[in-house]
């Protein structure tokens, strides 16, 4: 048998790859990491982490208006968008230190450098040093993508990573795509005071969550300033005197010409395929996505991909848990061929949150599929009345003959935390009547979410 240097070699170390090595090491594999920037990815290091830092001090920021009503008036003018940028460094530089922590800890070895596949078991590194592996796991993720007429110029024209990179805030800004991304930073900028326009080609925000409950966060969204245009594209740009004229359309064609200090282009993420030498081996690309089949293994024996550079949800649960499978089958567990996509939680952290998994209501009638709803509004659970946050509902779908949860969506407050109650019930093939009749503390949002099990019962008691 040959001998390689390690069992798995993994090119990058976001979230998909830094928990494949780690999750290697414990089942007794020999792995390593090359990552050519910062540990943790992304995720950590341009993604989830620094936005979520900046969503918490806009909630913070926020509040104090609230604190008003209780004659504390707050002086804003020490306000200083440096120091709230400072902490969202902090919080990713502590992560990705942790990272590197944990592989330390896992006898993981790192690499910092650029990787390519120079072989079927080999990765050259960018002194020269090859390193072979039994196998090669590709967790290269991706980038945030571009349209025609607007190209990254991060002054101007920013990428979510030129956002979040930024110490000064404009006064106005429009945000290109309404998906998680562009939506967050909506209400980031506009909590901090940003004059923002949200516009989307598609005829909602969120176009991938339930129609009803995008339309809840657009009402809210109105309600707090931000101007939101659906069905409407943005068609050029021009840098004039430090500032951006934008000129939009809509479906019917009508233009509008809008003058901003920024722009920020968040219309989804192309994946990070190119330059690795995967045409060297013939491994099968799709319009730049690997491809890849059970247990996220290639056409290539032995190299497997995950995460962002594969055509699966782009979030950071799901590229860890593809490079878990991974790692499980080569070190000859039985993991699942697949993650189901029904089963996946998807979450938008703006507030209010919103939370989901499986089918909403326009999937099911897109697949024909039979479905009965049942919703709870949160107003109807104490703990939110009590904590001034009203606002928001549980929604679940389920089968009409065997009451199997199909589906469920939650908006409002801890909405990204509700929705695992329900995911555990479905994962574990409970139904409506196991969460209705299990005894919730009172007062939480939890109840919230057994009242919506209680309507799919037919008997909510707080409505
Ligand atoms: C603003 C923003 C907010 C987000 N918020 C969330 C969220 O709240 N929740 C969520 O689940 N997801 C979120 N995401 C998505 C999440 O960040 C990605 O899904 C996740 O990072 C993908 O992980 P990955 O390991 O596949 O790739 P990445 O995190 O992209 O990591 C890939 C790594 O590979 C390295 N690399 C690339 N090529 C090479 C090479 N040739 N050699 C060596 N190293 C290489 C890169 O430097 C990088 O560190 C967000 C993304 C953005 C942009």
């Amino acid at each position: 048998m040959k001998n390689f240097d390690y069992d798995v070699v993994i090119i990058g170390g976001g979230p998909g790859g830094y928990v494949a090595a780690i999750r290697a090491s414990q089942l007794g594999l020999k792995a390593a990491v090359i990552e050519k920037e910062k540990l943790g990815g992304v995720c950590l290091n341009v993604g989830c982490i620094p936005s979520k830092a900046l969503i918490h001090q806009a909630e913070r920021y926020q509040s104090l208006s609230d604190m008003e009503e209780l004659g504390i008036v707050v002086d804003r003018k020490g306000f200083d968008y440096g120091k709230v940028f400072k902490k969202s460094r902090k919080a990713a530089d502590t992560l990705s230190k942790g990272v590197s922590f944990l592989l330390k800890k896992n006898k993981v070895d790192l690499y910092n450098s650029l990787g390519t596949l120079t072989g079927r078991n080999e990765v050259s590194l960018a002194s020269g040093e090859k390193i072979t592996g039994r196998n090669i796991i590709i967790a290269t993720g991706s980038r945030s993508r571009e349209i025609p007429g607007f190209p990254f110029d991060e002054k101007y024209v920013l990428s979510s990573t030129g956002v979040l990179m930024q110490e000064k805030l404009p006064n106005k800004m429009l945000i290109i795509g309404a998906g998680a991304i562009g939506v967050e930073f909506a209400y980031i900028m506009s909590s901090f005071g940003v004059e923002v326009t949200l516009v989307e080609v598609m005829n909602r925000i969120l176009p991938i969550e339930d129609e009803e409950i995008a339309a809840l966060l657009t009402r809210s969204f109105r309600k707090k300033g931000i101007e939101v245009m659906t069905s409407t594209k943005a068609l050029s740009m021009e840098v004039k005197n430090e500032q951006v004229s934008v000129v939009l359309e809509d479906e019917k064609g009508k233009q509008k010409a809008l003058t901003v200090d920024q722009i920020l282009v968040a219309v989804g993420r192309a994946p990070n395929s190119s330059g690795l030498g995967l045409e060297s081996l013939n491994i099968k690309t799709e319009k730049g996505f690997i491809q890849v089949g059970d247990y996220y293994e290639t056409n290539v024996p032995g190299i497997y991909a995950i995460g962002d550079v594969i055509n699966t949800a782009q979030l950071a649960h799901v590229a860890s848990k593809e490079g878990e499978i991974a790692v499980e089958h080569m070190a000859g567990l039985n993991p699942p061929k697949r993650l189901d996509p029904m089963n996946i939680p998807s979450a938008v952290y703006c507030e209010p949150q919103i939370a989901s998994f499986g089918y909403s209501e326009w999937r099911a009638k897109m697949d024909s599929l039979e479905y009965e709803k049942a919703s709870f509004p949160f107003r109807g659970a104490g703990k939110s009345v009590a904590v001034e946050q009203p606002e928001g509902m549980v929604k679940v779908l389920f089968d009409p003959k065997t009451k199997e949860i199909l589906g469920a969506h939650c908006i409002g407050v801890n909405a990204t935390e509700l929705i695992h109650e329900i995911l555990l019930a479905k994962t574990a093939e409970l139904l409506p009547e196991d969460i209705a009749t299990m005894v919730h503390a009172h007062p939480t949002l939890s109840e919230a979410v057994m009242e919506s099990m209680r309507a799919a019962e037919g008997w909510a008691i707080h409505i």
